[in-house]
C-alpha cells in the first residue's frame, strides 16, 4: 500500500508539503511505514470537495446509501487481514488478536447503519408541525491510536448513514488502515468528495478542521486536553462538537459475588490492548472483606498472561516510547506514593530486550487521592482501593472527574442493576454482561459529550427541522 498520497474528492493527490511521518512498529522499534503528513491547505482543498459532495450525496435515497454501506462492509471483510495487519505492526495488539478485536467487531458495527439510513426519512407530525431530519454538512473525524478502526467506523458510519461528507483525520502513529479504507471507498465507487482521507499532526491538519467555518461538526476521541482544545476551536463559530474522551473508570467488586469471576473479567479486561482501553476499569473498587482473595486471585493471573508480539500472546507492547516512558513514570509515582507494588513494576519483561514493553502491574492499598488513581494511566495498571460499605464504595467509583465506563460484580442482578443506576457513567456493565454493539457508547462529565454506535450515534449527524404547516 502506498501511503505517500491523500484521498481527496476521489483522487490520491500529493500534499502540499513534503512532511512524512515515520510510522515505527512498537514491537520491533524499526520504521514500518512513511505515512503523508497533509497540512491545513490540504484541509482547505478537501473541505471544498466535501462541501460539493454534501449538495448531491445528502439528497440520495436511504436504500442508496444503505447500498454503499453493505458495499464498504463487504469489501472490507476482503481486506481483513490486511487491516489486522496495519494495525498490528502500527499499535502493537499481536496480529492474531487483531483480527478479531481491531477488525471483525468493527465491520460489524459497520453493518448496523444499513437499517439505519431508514432513520433519515421518519417524519414526526405534532399538530401542524412536521419534524424533519437532515444530514449536518461536513464533518471532520479525528481518531486516536488505541483501536483506529473502530473509531473510524463510529464516526464514519453514522456520517455515511445520514448524508454527512466528511474529512478523516486518524493519528500521526495509527493511520495505515485508514488508507485501507479510502481504498475501499474508491473501490465500491462511493461518490468522490464524501469520504476525504488527510493525515496529520493534531496541532496543524486536526486544529485547521476544529476552527474552519465549513465545517459543521467534529467527532473526536482522544485525551481530555486536545478534546477542550478542540472544542475552544470550535467554539469561534459554532460547530457542534462530539467527544469521546478519557477515563479512570471503575471496577466495583462487592462481598457476596462471584470472585473468581470478577478477577477474570477485571484483568482481562484491563491488560487487553496493553491497558490502552479508554474504558478499562483501572480502578478496582473492592469490599475490605473479600480484598485479600482478590488481590491474590489477580496477582496470579497478571503474573500468567503471556507478553510479545507472537501468537500467543495476549499482551502486546505499548504503542510508543512516549507512552511506555508516560506509564513507567506513573508506576514509580505509585510506588513513591506508598501504595503496594503487587505484581510488575518498571523492569522490562523478562526475556524482551527490543519494544516497548510493560509489565502487567498491580497496586493495592492505593487510596483515592493517589495520581495513580485520580489520573488516567493508560496502560497495564490496576489500582485496587478498599471499602468497608456499598455507600463508600460507590462514593469512591464516583469520586472522579471521569464518567466513561463503569462495571459492577454484585451478589445478584437486582443487587447489581440498583448499584448501576448509582454510578455516574455512561455505560455500565453487571457481572459480566457483554458489550453490545447496539447501545450507544460515550460518558459523562469529563469523559465526553455524545454517543456513538446505535441510534444516539446517528443523532449526532443530525439537524432536526420544524416545518409549521398552513
Ligand atoms: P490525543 O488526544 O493525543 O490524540 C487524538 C487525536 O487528536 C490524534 O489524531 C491527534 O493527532 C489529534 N490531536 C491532538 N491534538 C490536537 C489538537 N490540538 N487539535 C486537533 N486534533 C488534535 O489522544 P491519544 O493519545 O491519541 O489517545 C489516547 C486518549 O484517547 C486517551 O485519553 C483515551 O482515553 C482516549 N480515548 C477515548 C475513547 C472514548 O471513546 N472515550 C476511546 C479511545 C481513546
Amino acid at each position: 500500500m502506498d501511503y505517500s498520497k491523500l484521498y481527496i474528492n476521489g483522487q490520491w493527490v500529493a500534499s502540499s508539503a513534503d512532511q512524512t511521518f515515520a510510522v515505527i512498529n512498537p514491537a520491533t522499534e524499526a520504521v514500518c511505514a512513511n505515512v503523508v503528513m497533509g497540512t491545513k491547505e490540504d484541509v482547505d482543498r478537501a473541505v471544498i470537495a466535501a462541501q460539493a459532495a454534501f449538495k448531491t450525496w445528502s439528497n440520495t435515497s436511504a436504500q442508496y446509501r444503505a447500498q454503499m454501506i453493505q458495499k464498504l462492509a463487504d469489501k472490507l471483510r476482503e481486506y481483513r487481514d490486511e487491516l489486522a495487519q496495519s494495525m498490528s505492526i502500527s499499535m502493537g495488539m499481536p496480529l492474531h488478536l487483531a483480527g478479531e478485536v481491531q477488525v471483525d467487531d468493527q465491520i460489524d458495527i459497520l453493518e448496523t447503519y444499513v437499517s439505519r439510513t431508514a432513520l433519515m426519512d421518519e417524519v414526526k407530525t405534532i399538530g401542524n408541525a412536521q419534524i424533519i431530519k437532515q444530514p449536518i454538512g461536513v464533518c471532520a473525524l479525528i481518531s486516536p491510536w488505541n483501536y483506529p478502526l473502530n473509531q473510524l467506523v463510529g464516526k464514519m458510519a453514522p456520517a455515511l448513514a445520514s448524508g454527512c461528507t466528511m474529512i478523516v483525520k486518524p493519528s500521526e502513529q495509527t493511520s495505515l488502515q485508514d488508507f485501507i479504507v479510502a481504498k475501499a471507498c474508491d473501490e465500491i465507487g462511493l461518490p468522490a468528495g464524501v469520504f476525504n482521507l488527510v493525515p496529520g499532526y493534531g496541532p496543524e491538519v486536526g486544529a485547521a478542521m476544529s476552527s474552519h467555518p465549513d465545517i459543521q461538526l467534529i467527532s473526536f476521541t482522544g485525551s481530555t486536553r486536545a478534546g477542550i482544545h478542540i472544542a475552544q476551536n470550535a467554539a469561534q463559530n459554532v460547530k457542534r462538537v462530539v467527544q469521546e474522551l478519557g477515563g479512570k473508570s471503575p471496577l466495583l467488586i462487592h462481598e457476596g459475588c462471584d470472585i473468581a469471576a470478577a478477577v477474570e473479567y477485571g484483568i482481562e479486561d484491563v491488560m487487553i490492548n496493553t491497558g490502552q482501553t479508554c474504558t478499562a476499569y483501572s480502578r478496582w473498587l473492592v469490599q475490605k472483606n473479600i480484598a485479600k482473595e482478590v488481590i491474590a486471585l489477580a496477582k496470579q493471573q497478571a503474573q500468567a498472561i503471556v507478553i510479545g508480539s507472537g501468537d500467543d500472546a495476549f499482551m502486546g507492547p505499548m504503542v510508543s516510547q512516549v507512552q511506555q516512558q508516560r506509564v513507567l513514570g506513573y508506576i514509580e509515582t505509585g510506588i513513591k506514593e506508598g501504595a503496594t507494588l503487587i505484581t510488575g513494576g518498571t523492569e522490562k519483561p523478562a526475556g524482551l530486550e527490543k519494544g516497548f514493553y510493560v509489565q502487567p502491574t498491580i497496586f493495592a492499598h492505593v487510596n483515592n487521592n493517589m495520581t495513580i488513581a485520580r489520573e488516567e494511566i493508560f496502560g497495564p495498571v490496576i489500582c485496587i482501593i478498599e471499602y468497608d460499605t456499598l455507600e463508600e464504595g460507590i462514593a469512591i467509583a464516583n469520586d472522579t472527574v471521569y464518567g466513561l465506563a463503569a462495571a459492577v460484580y454484585a451478589k445478584d442482578k437486582p443487587q447489581g442493576l440498583e448499584i448501576a443506576k448509582q454510578i455516574d457513567a455512561g455505560m455500565v456493565y453487571v457481572n459480566g454482561g457483554g458489550y453490545n454493539i447496539e447501545a450507544p457508547f460515550g460518558g459523562m462529565k469529563q469523559s465526553g459529550n455524545g454517543r456513538e454506535f446505535g441510534d444516539e450515534g446517528l443523532h449526532e449527524y443530525v439537524e432536526v427541522k420544524a416545518i409549521h404547516m398552513d
